[in-house]
């Protein structure tokens, strides 16, 4: 079959490396993609926000199904026009979306459907919000409601800095938006991913990412600096918990809204004394846990994709190995502030790619023979093993071999389950 995968960081190289070993596979595009992507499959040049644009390059190419990685292509209701147009696709409708696109939306549904997470309340005007927050008290957390890439979220430690958040939302530092403000959740933080064909979940892996960029979770949040899976925090009982408590009522409440959800569900969870609470969802893979777990199921993971898209799920299992990956993300000196991009990157032609080791590309191209560094998170050096250390150390010796002297790691990821 003939497979199109929206998107072009670290989760979509991950995404077309797994896909590409399942023998179904048979054409594979990635589009943007990145240097990574084109060892894997073809690359093209496509704007995946338009939905037009991607429907004609899906008849045009005689696309069987389509895979989104990215919210944002979600969010502008790419798949609906697939869907609409018969295609199979990987990927909630623009409405199911919002459970990430809308904080409030998620927030509803948590209530309607009984799902425990923090205790919350919508402003639309700053007076009311700062109002709110003097009467709670800190910690409290404040949060623009809707697509601010991670950074409209505000931990606060104090009544001052909560009304900071505050102000600089209603100033429109994010654009046109309300505020949330919640209840602080103590706890360790742990991601759930599950497939959802609109009635039934199937649970494909958890995992565990560090946020921060300095080293002992320090300094400004990121996009991910690295990850590991599984999440040891999440213990069958506590994944049960989640699946009874959380998923299935929101997958239930979803398809009772007449917006069922399809696609990835991805559950970021508080966990304290042993018990999870929702902190958000995201409809889509995470990026960088995506490449552990691509690393972990391999070539199955078309026929489980395939199963979502075509509402079979609950004939499904995975497949697991007793294994282990940890990914480490290699970014630009200077990242989430400026960094320089076009520096060349050395060192790749000497690593080798096995299910146990995989160097996962994200924001790089190739120029004129060489690997160029596009974009602030650029490679995610991924190792599987039987432990987690022998994951740390496969990861890390791909990282040893790069010669690339403007960019950087953090040499600590895993050190909670390590
Ligand atoms: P991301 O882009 O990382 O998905 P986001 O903008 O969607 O972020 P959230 O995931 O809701 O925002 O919050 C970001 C982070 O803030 C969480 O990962 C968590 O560490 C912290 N956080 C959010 N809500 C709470 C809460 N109620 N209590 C404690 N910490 C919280």
């Amino acid at each position: 079959m003939n497979i199109l995968i929206l998107g072009g960081g670290g989760r979509e190289h991950a995404l077309a490396w797994a896909i590409r070993q399942n023998p179904k596979c048979d054409r594979l595009i990635v589009a943007p993609g990145n240097a990574g992507t084109a060892h894997v499959a073809e690359c093209a040049d496509l704007n995946i926000l338009s939905r037009a644009d991607v429907l004609e390059f899906a008849q045009e190419n005689t696309i069987d199904f389509v895979v989104i990685g990215p919210e944002a292509p979600l969010a502008t209701g790419v798949s609906d026009a697939l869907r609409d147009a018969g295609f199979l696709v990987l990927g909630p409708s623009q409405a199911a979306a919002q459970l990430e696109a809308s904080k409030a939306f998620t927030k509803d549904i948590c209530d309607a459907c009984g799902a425990p997470t923090a205790a919350w309340a919508r402003f639309a005007d700053a007076d009311s919000a700062r109002d709110h927050v003097t009467a709670q008290g800190a910690p409290i957390v404040v949060k623009a409601d809707g697509l601010a890439a991670g950074k409209g979220v505000t931990v606060a430690e104090t009544v001052e800095q909560a009304h900071g958040a505050i102000d600089a939302i209603f100033d429109g530092e994010f654009g046109d938006m309300s505020v949330v403000i919640e209840e602080f959740m103590a706890g360790e933080e742990a991601s759930f991913f599950v497939l959802c064909d609109g009635t039934d979940c199937l649970p494909l892996g958890t995992a565990q990412d560090h946020k921060r960029v300095g080293e002992g979770d320090t300094g400004p949040n990121t996009g991910g600096m690295g990850a590991y899976s599984p999440a040891p925090i999440l213990t069958d009982a506590v994944q049960d918990q989640v699946m009874t408590q959380i998923v299935r009522p929101t997958v239930a409440e979803m398809a009772a809204r007449g917006m069922p959800f399809q696609g990835v569900l991805y559950a970021g969870l508080m966990i304290h004394d042993g018990r999870a609470r929702l902190v958000e969802y995201n409809v889509r893979f995470g990026d960088p846990e995506c490449q552990v777990l691509m690393m972990r199921l391999g070539g199955q993971v078309l026929d489980l994709l395939l199963a979502c898209a075509e509402e079979r799920l609950a004939d499904m299992a995975v497949n697991w190995a007793d294994d282990h990956a940890l990914t480490v993300v290699m970014a630009a000196k200077g990242y989430p502030g400026i960094y320089q991009k076009g520096t060349a990157i050395n060192g790749l032609n000497s690593l080798t790619e096995t299910s146990f080791e995989m160097t996962f590309h994200a924001g790089t191209a190739a120029r004129d023979g060489h690997t160029v560094a596009t974009g602030g998170r650029v490679l995610a050096c991924t190792g599987r093993g039987a432990t987690l250390a022998e994951a740390h150390a496969r990861a890390y010796a791909q990282v040893d071999a790069i010669d690339w002297p403007q960019g950087f790691c953090r040499r600590d990821i895993g050190w909670r389950a390590l």
